[in-house]
């Protein structure tokens, strides 16, 4: 899976549309410190399912939404949309939206779906909200000191075999 567009409104400082082209190769994102880096990888991995508001430097998921500034009053509510190429060439929007008040949801390729199925969507891609390919600031240790347990986790996914682990908890919750 190539990822080809991220698109934020409402998200985070990114009050006002932001659209991004990520094209082919390497993509490097600078600028000074709080102008938002971080913010964009929290976007991506929001918008792939990441339901701990704590794991995207907030108390509750509404923080992700635009708290406003001096100058600029809060909003109702944060969109994230990723475009990307799946293996068969095959192009997939995921939407997430919150709104204040209503929690979120989901849209793929403009139609209503659940949580799970962006989770399996993207684990059968070998990424997600929990990919090892995306290390936060914070984390680069917990990498290196990661458990013999979870580095498995992370050759599962290199392999592409997380999406089996996700139906298998799923079937034995049934
Ligand atoms: P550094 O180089 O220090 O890592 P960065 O470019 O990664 O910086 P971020 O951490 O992405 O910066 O952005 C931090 C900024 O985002 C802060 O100014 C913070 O106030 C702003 N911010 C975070 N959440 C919200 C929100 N809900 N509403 C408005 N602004 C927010
Ligand atoms: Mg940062």
């Amino acid at each position: 899976m190539q990822i080809t567009r991220l698109r934020l409104t409402g998200f985070k400082s990114f009050v006002d549309p932001a659209d991004l082209r990520i094209e082919p190769g390497l993509t490097g994102v600078v600028g000074p410190n709080g102008c938002g880096k971080s913010n964009l990888l929290e976007a991506l991995r929001w918008a792939m399912g990441e339901s701990s508001a704590r794991s995207l430097r907030g108390a509750g998921m509404e923080d992700v939404i635009f708290a406003g500034t001096a100058t600029r009053p809060q909003r109702d509510f944060a969109e994230v949309a990723i475009h990307a190429v799946a293996g068969d060439d095959e192009e997939v929007e995921v939407v997430r939206r919150i709104e204040r008040g209503a929690g979120s949801a989901y849209r793929l390729n403009g139609r209503d779906v659940r949580a799970r199925d962006v989770a399996l969507l993207f684990a059968d891609a070998a990424t997600g909200a929990h990919s090892p390919a995306l290390v936060s600031q914070n984390r680069i240790g917990a990498v290196i000191a990661a458990k013999p347990v979870e580095r498995r986790a992370m050759l599962e996914e290199a392999a592409g075999i997380a999406g089996l682990h996700v139906r298998r908890k799923e079937a034995e919750t049934r």
